[in-house]
């Protein structure tokens, strides 16, 4: 019945070298992330996050952003992106060479300033000069609006406030608008709403939706946002990831899981997901944890005889 109303082809997002990475206190040397990413491209991913141009004091993972870049492989028909937060970032972006970058404001005051240490109207007005200063890079801008669903610390965001920030960055000639639900905290029901009001305005710019699966519901959120038009979604390999900033944040939809689900709907996307499995494998023995992905363990459970061993379970 729902079949006629789902999309042929997904654009599925990776960005795990970015979100998934910074959570990680343990520092993954940039060896092995350019390792990852490559092994990413291998598996079919044509648009990935690999990393974000912020004050390396508080994110170190990211601390390596330039020389990552100028290391990772040249292909010419994949996207490397990177997350800004002020002028400084689009720069360093510019820089490095990273064409596409995102720029982001927060719909809650509060995480908005643990997350950019700036108040909502100072990052409205920050967004709009970073808007015009990544256009003279000629850069791609993808603008978010995060804690789009709902905020840890304040609950409820008003809508209207979402709405108002896609307005904004449409005015000001972003290539696309992305709704993030950090906390993840939408629901179906939210998700509906919010998206019958930002792809109208949207128009042919596309809306993007980055999801986490803090509360169980992301593949279920995956499924709503489909039935209501959205063609790209951000995953992270293994469903690694958080917000450092936000308390019991959990991670993005997993890469391999969300191409489970769509794969399982006759929808396109491109990608391996055991290739894709393999690499969050590697990372699970690297950091020595389990990622909150499902496909992964389970891809474990029937190659263990191929040398592919478990990560132990750690409370
Ligand atoms: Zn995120």
């Amino acid at each position: 019945m729902f079949k006629k109303n789902l999309p042929k082809k997904v654009n599925v997002i990776e960005v795990g070298p970015r979100d998934g990475f910074q959570f990680e206190p343990t520092i993954i040397p940039t060896e092995l992330k350019v390792q990852i990413i490559e092994d990413l491209v291998g598996a079919g991913i044509s648009q990935i996050q690999v990393t974000s141009f912020v004050n390396p004091k508080k994110v170190p993972q990211m601390a390596d952003a330039e020389k990552l870049v100028r290391l990772l492989p040249k292909k010419e028909h994949v996207i490397y992106s990177g997350l800004v937060l002020n002028a400084k970032g689009v720069e360093r972006a510019a820089a490095a060479g990273i064409s596409h970058v995102e720029i982001s404001i927060s719909a809650s005051d509060t995480h908005g300033l643990k997350n950019a240490g700036m108040s909502f109207s100072q990052a409205f007005s920050q967004a709009k000069d970073m808007i015009r200063l990544a256009k003279s890079f000629h850069q791609t801008i993808r603008a978010s609006v995060q804690c789009s669903f709902g905020c840890a610390f304040e609950g409820e965001v008003d809508t209207r406030r979402v709405i108002q920030i896609v307005e904004e960055y449409l005015e000001h000639g972003v290539d696309a608008v992305c709704l993030s639900d950090t906390t993840g905290m939408a629901t179906p029901l939210k998700l509906e709403y919010l998206l019958g009001k930002v792809i109208p305005l949207a128009k042919q710019i596309p809306t993007m939706l980055h999801l986490h699966d803090t509360r169980g519901l992301g593949l279920v959120n995956v499924m709503t946002a489909l039935l209501n038009g959205v063609t790209y979604f951000d995953t992270s390999l293994g469903g690694m990831g958080g917000c450092p900033f936000v308390p019991n944040a959990s991670g993005n939809i997993a890469t391999e899981d969300t191409v489970y689900l769509l794969e399982s709907l006759g929808i396109e996307t491109g990608i391996d997901k055991t290739k894709v499995a393999k690499c969050s494998i590697r990372l699970e023995h690297f950091l020595n944890k389990r990622f909150s992905g499902k496909f992964q363990h389970e891809y474990l459970l029937r190659h263990s005889g191929e040398g592919i061993s478990p990560v132990r379970h750690q409370a």
